[in-house]
């Protein structure tokens, strides 16, 4: 796991270059995911962790600086159907599984070939950078559990 002097100099660096400012609420943001560790988490629940470090931030703030720490490569995105976004702090390449009924999203480690894949998007003129796969479907829990009727 990275420690945290080490993303908030590489966000600082990054926005610099940029031509970004460095505002206390990207840092906060920043800090905020690093404090999760290794998670799966939506843009409500660092919503509300970021209000408690920087009282009056916005919703929108928020957004914008979760999309601009997966720019930089601090996060990554999780592909969902519907809902809310979810933002991954475990940044190399790996898949997952996603509960229908209760949402849970879940590690898998397996290597994948997606040499195929990448090859028919690029025939389409696609350029690739991230390719991850989402098992859907029912987790051990829910599967336990009868269905409220
Ligand atoms: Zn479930
Ligand atoms: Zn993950």
């Amino acid at each position: 796991m990275s420690d945290a002097t080490t993303t908030t100099t590489r966000l600082r660096d990054e926005l610099r270059r940029r031509g970004q400012r460095v505002t206390p609420q990207r840092l906060a943001i920043n800090a905020v995911v690093e404090s999760l560790g290794r998670r799966h988490v939506t843009v409500d629940e660092v919503f509300a962790l970021a209000s408690d470090r920087v009282p009056g931030i916005s919703l929108p703030t928020v957004y914008a600086t979760l999309d601009l720490l997966e720019d930089v490569g601090l996060l990554r995105r999780v592909a969902t159907e519907g809902g809310a976004a979810v933002f991954d702090t475990r940044t190399d390449a790996h898949h997952h599984v996603a509960c229908r009924r209760c949402g849970a999203i879940v590690d898998i480690d397996a290597t994948v070939d997606s040499a195929e894949l990448l090859r028919a998007a690029e025939s389409m003129g696609f350029i690739p950078d991230d390719t991850q796969v989402v098992v859907r479907g029912v987790c051990a829990v829910c599967a336990a559990t009868p269905r409220a009727a």
